[in-house]
């Protein structure tokens, strides 16, 4: 079993100042496959102090040494994909292939695309020719908490950690505590870098310790959360106090509308999306509404796919999915299908693991038929393989189903009337939009509506989140 006990703080691994164990679950098979330490409130003060010591001087570099140092953690990001894909796969059962592929890509994308939009940041303008003493400058916003979940743990620390270093701000990362292993490969990565000590610092810890000791923190300037809802509301009650920033990126319950003359390919590719990662991904098509005179040929095609899902071990190569990240999970993804069997259709999957397979947190691909949008399977985040149908009979209940949402994180739409798919989508109220299984082909702000959050992660707008404004006026011109 890996012993990983250590923080990484100004620019070393050092020992927890209280010894607190937490074992990691191999979700596959339910065993221990490493074991951690849980900070104390000790922990994260020396990890906020060393990042307000190096705030200054690191705000102060040259943005273009900045920007080497961020080229040397893509190149051994790039280096180490190995060892990141088999943590990631080994704490969240991610399939190794996906976490190659899917899992550390995303991490290569975003840096990458942090790297590209760098340069077009302009961190000083006289926006006014007939008043030239008068500046915007912006400027970092000081020390930032991160505080990410397991789902997509490089994706998530790679859209925080990168743009706040880009821009000069001095991070503390806690990540889940279901997926600290990444993050120490992450942390590995930071310090063959050499970035100054004190610029990057990583504590582990659960939700309760660290997570709040840093979002009520006085010497924390701004924190950045991705996560459930729930633990949402938590940290913004707790980062009142001290009035930081808090940006936040929450939960989905994504509709994707199928007109009846979307392409025939259609109702596959979203059933494979909401089942992708396990269904543990915010932006899923969970909500899969049809028009009626496609509808009965959906649900069997939706069915179908689930049926033909493979589900197996993630250690095995492949394009099967592997098992949700936990048994409270796992419980809690059961307890929603039994909600679901009792309100709606079931016509794929249900109750249980997968045939074959008596250990680790596999669940059956379940799909729903004959919903209806006030039902707790339409209205409820599953975080699992689940996906619920809902029949409409026009484009304005399709839109009104939609909209009947709490979240507003990602809908999408299938139709070739590319009038109709443009009316729809500036309808939704959701942060992103895709059309006929479309995806972004550029860093593109990734954030919702509503209770989805209010940050904007990646490129320009995810560098713009770490930074203040300030105005200047009476300069020598
Ligand atoms: P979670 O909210 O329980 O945990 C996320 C992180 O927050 C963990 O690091 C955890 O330790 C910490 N945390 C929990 N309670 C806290 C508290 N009171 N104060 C401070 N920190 C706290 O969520 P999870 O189970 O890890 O992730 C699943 C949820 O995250 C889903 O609802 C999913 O939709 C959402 N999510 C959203 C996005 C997005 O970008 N919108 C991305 C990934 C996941």
């Amino acid at each position: 079993m890996l012993e990983k006990r250590d923080f990484y703080i100004n620019g070393q691994w050092v020992k927890p100042a209280k010894a607190n164990d937490l074992n990691v679950i191999n979700p596959a098979n339910e065993e221990p496959c490493a074991v951690i330490s849980l900070g104390s409130q000790d922990d994260t003060d020396a990890a906020v102090a060393a990042a307000k010591a190096a705030f200054e001087p690191w705000a102060m570099t040259p943005k273009g040494e900045r920007l080497d140092l961020i080229k040397a953690l893509l190149e051994e990001y790039k280096r180490r994909a190995g060892d990141m894909a088999e943590a990631i796969s080994m704490e969240m059962g991610a399939p190794i292939d996906m976490a190659r592929a899917a899992q550390t890509g995303a991490g290569i994308w975003h840096i990458q695309g942090f790297i590209d939009s760098f340069n077009d940041i302009e961190f000083e303008t006289s926006p006014w020719p007939d008043a030239p003493s008068e500046m915007i400058v912006h400027e970092p916003i000081g020390v930032c908490a991160m505080i990410t979940p397991w789902n997509w743990p490089m994706n998530q620390v790679t859209l925080k950690v990168i743009p706040a270093l880009a821009v000069g701000c001095t991070v503390v990362l806690k990540p889940s505590e279901e997926s600290p292993l990444s993050s120490i490969v992450f942390s590995e990565i930071v310090d063959a870098v050499g970035f100054p000590k004190g610029v990057f610092n990583m504590v582990n810890g659960d939700g309760i310790g660290v997570g709040s000791q840093l979002s009520c923190h006085p010497d924390v300037d701004m924190v950045s959360f991705t996560g459930s809802t729930r633990a949402g509301r938590l940290i913004t009650k707790a980062a009142a106090e001290t009035i930081k920033r808090v940006t936040l990126e929450l939960g989905g319950k994504g509709a994707n509308i199928i007109f009846a003359d979307a392409d025939e390919k259609a109702v596959v590719r979203g059933a494979r999306h909401c089942f992708g990662n396990t269904g543990q991904s915010c932006n899923a098509p969970t909500r899969m509404l049809v028009e009626r005179s496609r509808y009965d040929e959906a649900v069997e095609q939706a069915a179908a796919e689930a049926q033909k899902t493979v589900v197996n071990d993630p250690a095995q190569s492949g394009r099967h999915i592997g098992p949700v990240v936990n048994k409270l999970q796992f419980d809690k993804i059961q307890g929603l299908i039994e909600v679901g069997m009792s309100e709606a259709r079931l016509v794929a999957g249900g109750l249980g693991r997968p045939e074959g397979l008596n250990r680790g947190y596999y669940v059956r691909p379940t799909v729903f038929a004959d919903a209806n949008n006030d039902m707790t399977i339409a209205r409820e985040e599953v975080f699992g393989p689940v996906l619920t149908m809902i029949p409409f009979d026009s484009e304005e209940e399709a839109i009104s189903i939609t909209n009947d949402t709490v979240y507003g994180l990602t809908n999408y739409i299938q139709t070739q009337d590319t009038a109709k798919a443009g009316r729809v989508a500036r309808r939704v109220r959701s942060g992103m939009v895709r059309i006929n299984g479309t995806d972004s082909t550029h860093p593109s702000p990734f954030g919702g509506y509503k209770q989805s959050g209010n940050g904007r992660e990646g490129g320009p707008w995810g560098l713009e989140d770490f930074l203040e404004v300030k105005h200047i006026t009476g300069l020598e011109s």
